[in-house]
């Protein structure tokens, strides 16, 4: 009988990062959800980290694609492709195929969660299963999923947020829109735009929401100012400016509110017993979104819920897939039930 040995792998096949986790190691592979491809010659240049160096910067026979961006397979081969080059980054070219957990964002049709089955298994996996995004966040949280105890999950991503709650191992009620990282980006690039006739890239606006972005106007003021850099759309020439943490306050509002409103909606599906565990247990943010300063304070206010963020955030889920890989025979006995 085949037992189950150190090679199986968990992805979370995240909409701007890809997280894999191997049994016995933990994560061995955190690299940006980014495929750079020559378009004369249709060949991949490069993928992950050295890919997203070249978004913004390609020049006009190469494109940096985000696969994954909206939390669907936009393209099929360049998906296969990028999992295949993690794999084998992962685990080595010699290695007998792995088995493989995959994690993908919640709101998927089954179609897609199909085709993402298929494209792990074109990848190289000898068996692949996939598993819910918010349920793997919450076990990488270290949430008790499996109790009759209601507990919820905040996972803010680049492309969605998924929020959940979770009670004796399923999903009761949860919500995905398509507002995280990805949407805080582009406000804080319209916002400069409008206020400053300055363009900036996605990169430069991402790494201003990391150092100065706050969830609150109010409280943005103590975190200051910074310098960034673009082009001045009535010169056309490269100008540096001066931007406040309250600019980006600002900005990013609307998708703040919209984050908001999702985990107001899901608490007020939920049934009193699952609500009285969450107010007693807090509700957990899990993605890169949950180091957005003063995240915590701002939704703990509204939701009048405690709040708070789960240790290493942007490797819960393939902690969790990882996780889950041990009880793989329960997946295995679905899949051939279907
Ligand atoms: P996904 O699972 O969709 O791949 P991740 O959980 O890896 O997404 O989170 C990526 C998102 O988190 C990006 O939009 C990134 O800009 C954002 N992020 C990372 N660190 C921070 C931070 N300190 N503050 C705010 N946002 C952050
Ligand atoms: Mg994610």
């Amino acid at each position: 009988m085949f037992t189950f040995g150190k090679k199986g792998i968990g992805i979370d096949l995240g909409t701007a990062n890809t997280n894999i986790f191997l049994e016995g190691k933990g994560i061995v592979l955190s690299e940006p959800s980014v495929v750079a491809k020559d378009t004369t010659t249709d060949e991949v240049v490069a993928v992950g980290m050295d890919a997203r160096n070249m978004i913004g910067r390609t020049p006009g026979s190469i494109l940096a694609i985000r696969p994954m961006k909206d939390g669907v397979i936009a393209d099929f081969d360049v998906t296969t492709t990028m999992m295949k080059h993690f794999i084998e980054k992962a685990v080595g070219k010699s290695a007998s195929k792995p088995a493989v957990m995959v994690c993908v964002p919640g709101g998927g049709t089954e179609v897609e969660k199909r085709a993402i089955i298929d494209a792990t298994m074109s990848a190289g996996a000898k068996e692949a299963y996939l598993i819910e995004e918010p349920f793997a966040a919450a076990i990488g949280a270290g949430l008790p999923v499996m109790d009759p105890t209601g507990s919820m999950v905040v996972d803010i991503g680049g492309g969605t947020t998924d929020v959940a709650t979770i009670s004796l191992g399923g999903i009761v009620s949860s919500r995905t829109i398509k507002m995280a990282g990805d949407k805080m980006d582009e406000s804080i690039i319209h916002y400069i735009r409008k206020k400053y006739n300055l363009l900036i890239g996605e990169r430069t606006a991402e790494q201003v929401k990391i150092d100065l972005g706050c969830a609150s106007k109010e409280m943005a003021e103590e975190y200051g100012t910074t310098e960034i850099r673009g082009r001045d759309l009535l010169s056309g020439l490269p100008k540096t400016i001066e931007i406040s943490a309250v600019d980006i306050a600002i900005a990013i509002q609307e998708v703040i509110e919209g984050i908001i409103s999702a985990v107001k909606e899901t608490l007020e599906e939920t049934s009193p017993e699952i609500s009285a565990d969450v107010i007693d247990r807090g509700i957990v943010l899990t993605g890169g979104g949950a180091l957005l300063k003063n995240l915590t304070d701002v939704l703990a206010n509204d939701s009048e819920v405690p709040v708070f963020v789960a240790s290493d955030p942007l490797n819960c889920v393939a902690i969790g897939t990882g996780e889950a890989l041990k009880h793989i025979e329960i997946y295995r006995k679905q899949a051939k039930n279907q």
